[in-house]
């Protein structure tokens, strides 16, 4: 009864492992997904989360039992609090419901399913590029997705007039998908005066703002500053979703840790919505699971594991930035053809080379450098024995 089923194509991102694993090439070097690795290109696991499950397994009254559907409640009010500020007026006034999901993708998921059938506009704007899978995450959800002008490839930065034009013809009400900072794929953010007039065009057209907040801390090495965009919404008084990820700032990508929060008018309606979040999610998965939450909640409760985690964190993305100049450095000392200043300008994980798909697939197939199509490469998954390698690759396939 299957035999008519097609084979799908890999994801456009996992896909790029798939590939990798299968080059036998002892230079061969992965850029496509985003995962932070060390200097020694290793995986990682933070000091202050092997702290916290050592705590965790040394606790014997720790059982096994359901969550309930919403999760674990201080790991949500812990969340709220990372996000929103720990003096945010709208927790303090019982605005707030936070939900434990899925990691990032399943907060996104719960919230696209949850605007799907309580809210009265469908359209929800997402920038042009983003990340691929909101396409698909929001159109699953029943919402139609339409887009904003975001990046120029001109300037390789924003395109802030073609993103207020098309905010501003947006119908009245539309929801609107921000990443919070460490815009993927493109590395640009817009400036905080530049947030502000977004806020303001946002609320003047009663648009809802849904944020995307995958990198908090590892743009800039502050959590507070990576959270600001949020925080000054929130500080309007208006309504506001957001969701969280702990793959990238906790490194607990496999665990699957997150939160999806939604501010709402008032502690009363914050109630209603939440039980109609918990009809969205009981059919889907039941409960969420318990480690990952575990984990984030005691290193959020304890102020030295929450010092250590700060620390470590600032370090991955200081080795980050430091990959960009290194990159942009051996670039210069190679006489590349071009302006690749937007190495060192853009934030957060991802690079956006503007680096065409004809010259990625040339640099696959003569150099072993696996990334995206689109040009895009994960600068964690660079090191210092690695960027002259690159460099060489992104030459050749520039100057041929
Ligand atoms: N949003 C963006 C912009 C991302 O880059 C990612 C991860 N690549 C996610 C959401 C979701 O990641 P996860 O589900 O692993 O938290």
């Amino acid at each position: 009864v299957f035999a008519h089923v097609v084979q799908a194509p890999e994801d456009p991102i996992l896909g790029v492992t798939v590939a990798y694993l299968k080059d036998p090439s002892p230079i061969k070097l992965n850029l496509g997904v985003g995962a932070y690795r060390t200097e020694e290109g290793k995986p990682v696991v933070l000091n202050a989360v092997r702290k916290a499950e050592h705590q965790l397994v040394n606790d014997v009254s720790r059982v096994k039992e359901y969550l309930p559907i919403v999760g674990i409640a201080e790991f949500n009010k812990l969340s709220a609090k990372l996000i929103l500020g720990a003096d945010s007026p709208a927790i303090q006034q019982n605005r707030v419901t936070t939900v434990q999901c899925l990691s990032g993708t399943g907060s996104l998921r719960v919230g696209g399913e949850f605007l799907a059938r309580h809210y009265h506009e469908r359209s929800i704007y997402i920038p042009q590029p983003t990340w691929g899978n909101h396409i698909k995450v929001f159109a699953l959800s029943g919402l139609t997705v339409k887009t904003y002008r975001y990046y120029d490839p001109a300037t390789r930065g924003l395109n802030f007039q073609g993103l207020l034009e098309d905010l501003g013809s947006a119908p009245s009400g539309a929801i609107v998908l921000l990443h919070a900072c460490a815009h993927n794929p493109t590395g640009v953010d817009p400036t905080l005066e530049q947030w502000e007039q977004i806020r303001q065009l946002i609320r003047s057209k009663a648009l809802l703002p849904f944020f995307d907040s995958a990198y908090q801390g590892f743009a800039s090495g502050s959590l507070d500053a990576d959270a600001q965009p949020i925080r000054t919404f929130a500080a309007d008084g208006g309504e506001l979703l957001v969701a969280q990820s702990y793959a990238k700032n906790m490194g607990l990508y496999g665990e699957r840790v997150g939160a999806l929060s939604i501010v709402c008018k008032t502690a009363d309606v914050a109630v209603r919505v939440e039980s109609q979040l918990k009809l969205v999610i009981r059919p889907m998965y039941s409960n969420p699971p318990i480690h990952g939450a575990s984990i984030v909640a005691t290193i959020l409760r304890d102020r030295n594991l929450y010092d250590e985690w700060t620390v470590e964190l600032k370090a991955m993305a200081d080795r980050i930035i430091s990959m960009r100049q290194q990159l942009f450095d051996a670039l210069q000392a190679r006489g590349t053809p071009g302006d690749w200043s937007h190495i060192i300008k853009q934030i957060g994980m991802f690079t956006f080379t503007g680096l065409n798909a004809e010259q990625v697939a040339f640099m696959t197939g003569e150099y072993h450098i696996y990334m995206t199509s689109d040009g895009r490469i994960s600068m964690a998954g660079l090191s210092t024995k690695t960027v002259p390698h690159l460099a060489d690759a992104i030459h050749a396939a520039v100057t041929r």
